[in-house]
Parts: C-alpha cells; sequence; structure tokens
C-alpha cells in the first residue's frame, strides 16, 4: 500500500490560495504592536444598525431549521426595492459565491475568460479552477479600463468578460453609456459579468445598469453585494439581476441551502432600512472626499476613487511602504510593484491613515 496522499485535480493543485486582508490582531502579532487598524478589506467600519442585529438575532431562533433554499422573500423584496420583476434576480452566499455559479453555469475546460487587470483576485482563482483560459487586457496608464483593447480581446467564443465597475482595487468606473457601447462589440452568447459590489459608493452619474443595460443585453448580468455598503460582510449574502431564463441557470448551481437564515434576516431588514443604510454611505463618501482631498493636496496623484477604498499607485515602492505603515499599525492591502488599496475607514481611521502615511513616503 502506497502512502502517497491523493492528488487533487490539476487545476486546484496549481491554484494559488485567496488572500484575504491581514486582520489588525495578526498585525498587532506580527509586530509586538498595539491598537492595529484594519483598512484592507473594504469593510464597513460601523457594525450592522440595530434594526439588522434585532433581525438577525431573532432568526438566529429558528437556526434548527433550513433557510428558504431559494430565498423567496429576499428575492421579492430586492425586486421591489430595484424595481425589477424578481425572476430577474437571484441570490447567493455573497456575490464571490454568485461569481463562482456564474462559473459553473458557464464555463467549460479550455473556455476563454476575458478580463481587465489588475482587477478583483478572484477572477482569475475561478477561471483557473474551471480549466477555463486566462485572457487579460491591461489597464490605461490613468488605471482605469482599455475597452478598445477588452473588445479586441473577446472573439466569438469567448465564453465570459468579467468587469467589475468600480474596480477594485483601483476604485475607478464605468457609465453604462461606456458599457453599452462595449456591449455592442460582442457576441450575445458570450456572458459579460458586471460587477458592482461597489455600487453604492459609486457617482450616480454613471448609470445604473440593471435598469440602463439589462433590458437591451440579455447576456449580461449585474451582481451586487450587502458586504460592503450595507456592512454585511461576515453574513454572506450577494445577488445578481440578468435575464429570467440566464436567472434560473445560474440557480441550479447554488449548493443547497448556501444562503443562510441569518442572512435572508439581515438582507430584508437592510431593505427595510434602506435611509438608514443610505445615511451611512453618504458619512463613508464624504470622509472619502476628505482624504482624497487630503492626499491631493499633499501631492498625491490617485486615480479617480468611486468605491469605498483610494488607491495610491506606489510602483516600487508598494512592499515597503506598505510594510511600514503596517509596522506603525495600519493594516492595507498591497498588490505588489503595483500600489496600495487603503479602506475608507472611521474619521478617526483615516486621521491615523493620513498621519501615518505622511510620516513613511514622500507623495507621488
Ligand atoms: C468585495 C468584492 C466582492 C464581494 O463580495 P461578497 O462579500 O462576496 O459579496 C465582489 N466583487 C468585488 C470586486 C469586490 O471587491
Amino acid at each position: 500500500m502506497s502512502s502517497e496522499l491523493p492528488a487533487p485535480r490539476p487545476a486546484v493543485d496549481g491554484l494559488p490560495a485567496y488572500r484575504p486582508g491581514k486582520g489588525a490582531a495578526q498585525a498587532e502579532a506580527e509586530h509586538g504592536i498595539t491598537d492595529a487598524i484594519k483598512l484592507a478589506s473594504n469593510e464597513n467600519p460601523d457594525p450592522p444598525i440595530a434594526a439588522i442585529q434585532a433581525a438577525v438575532a431573532a432568526a438566529a431562533a429558528g437556526a434548527n431549521r433550513y433557510a428558504d433554499h431559494r430565498a423567496t422573500a429576499v428575492r421579492e423584496r430586492l425586486g421591489g426595492w430595484l424595481g425589477v420583476d424578481p425572476t430577474t434576480i437571484t441570490v447567493g452566499a455573497g456575490s464571490v459565491g454568485l461569481l463562482q455559479q456564474l462559473f459553473l453555469t458557464f464555463v467549460d475546460p479550455g473556455d476563454a475568460v476575458v478580463y481587465p487587470w489588475r482587477s478583483f483576485e478572484v477572477y482569475p482563482v475561478y477561471t483557473r479552477l474551471m480549466g477555463g483560459r486566462e485572457v487579460t487586457t491591461p489597464l490605461t496608464a490613468d488605471h482605469t479600463f482599455d475597452l478598445d483593447a477588452l473588445a479586441a480581446a473577446v472573439t466569438d467564443d469567448t465564453r465570459m468578460v468579467l468587469l467589475a465597475t468600480p474596480n477594485n482595487p483601483t476604485g475607478t468606473a464605468l457609465s453604462t453609456d461606456q458599457l453599452r457601447s462595449f456591449l455592442a462589440r460582442v457576441s450575445s452568447r458570450t456572458v459579460v459579468v458586471i460587477d458592482e459590489a461597489y455600487r453604492e459608493f459609486l457617482d450616480p452619474a454613471f448609470g445604473d445598469p440593471v435598469h440602463d443595460v439589462v433590458p437591451a443585453f440579455p447576456n449580461v448580468v449585474v451582481t451586487r453585494t450587502f458586504s460592503k455598503a450595507h456592512g454585511l460582510a461576515g453574513l454572506r449574502l450577494g445577488y445578481a439581476v440578468g435575464h429570467p431564463d440566464v436567472i434560473a441557470s445560474i440557480d441550479k448551481t447554488l449548493f443547497p441551502f448556501a444562503v443562510n437564515a441569518l442572512a435572508q434576516a439581515a438582507a430584508i431588514a437592510a431593505i427595510d432600512a434602506i435611509d438608514e443604510i443610505d445615511a451611512r454611505v453618504q458619512r463613508i463618501l464624504a470622509e472619502r472626499a476628505r482624504v482624497v482631498t487630503a492626499l491631493r493636496e499633499t501631492g498625491w496623484r490617485l486615480p479617480d476613487a468611486q468605491a469605498n477604498f483610494v488607491y495610491l499607485p506606489l510602483g516600487a515602492r508598494t512592499d515597503e511602504v506598505y510594510l511600514d505603515l503596517e509596522r506603525r499599525g495600519v493594516v492595507t492591502r498591497p498588490f505588489t510593484g503595483e500600489g496600495i488599496r487603503v479602506t475608507i475607514g472611521s474619521e478617526a481611521e483615516n486621521d491615523r491613515f493620513l498621519a501615518t502615511l505622511a510620516g513613511v513616503a514622500e507623495p507621488g
């Protein structure tokens, strides 16, 4: 009998593990410091509003039962809130859960998946997991999408295109006019995913893909989440909007009861209290404006910040600045050789970031 372990699929063997943003406690342990702050995962700085906490606590009392697999009530409430038919909506375990479902639904081994890079780190992971073929196009010099290059990279047998707008980590966004002219150049057999995890922080002038794009393009799926603006990252609830037949196919890949009862209760409570959540989003936007202004006034050149973070294009200085910030208790997200992404936190956290950055790096 051999003592060899079972071999994972080659696609899994070659996969990098998903690297979550470092937590404050880990940074404190690594550097022997206290009082570290985490600005590394684009989380909401505030705990969920009281009404959501109460709804989750009430739902916990029923946790001996399986939740509604289809989360019917959530779909209906989302439909009413967004002004679309509930058959055009599906929900998943976070929008990364939905992204995985989209890959399971559409991507076979060898299929081409196209996305601009740098973008969200799960895109290459899921592509490789399915044995798909990664086709990427570079961002422009000002850290936004090059839609001509992207359209040129898409062929009739491209299965999927992924566009995060606002983009993670650069924060730059596409308008629905830009999206529509890009889509006019793409086959209707190619699924185009518009990943709007940061939609709530986007200037409304960019338009709303759910209303401006989806009705005219049945190959488009818009994904959104309750993790960022609504402050529910720990509960895992995302949703997608698209053509009802596409949505029905995606639904088949939801593993049983993936969207748990607490997440369902929280989402409904969040929609019920959307004005209170909007007010919090406005506070984050005001803080973002303050941070961007402070950085630009001291000489930093930043891309347009349309999400709940700022991106410092530090190039070769990235790792050094990241580590200097972290040693002083400010944990950000580095992309080696490119830049760091810094989440907009509370007012005090943002002050701490600005003061610490001024002490470790010359603007650039
Ligand atoms: C944070 C993020 C998500 C998703 O989050 P969930 O918590 O899984 O809903 C999706 N896309 C992008 C680009 C993100 O940055």
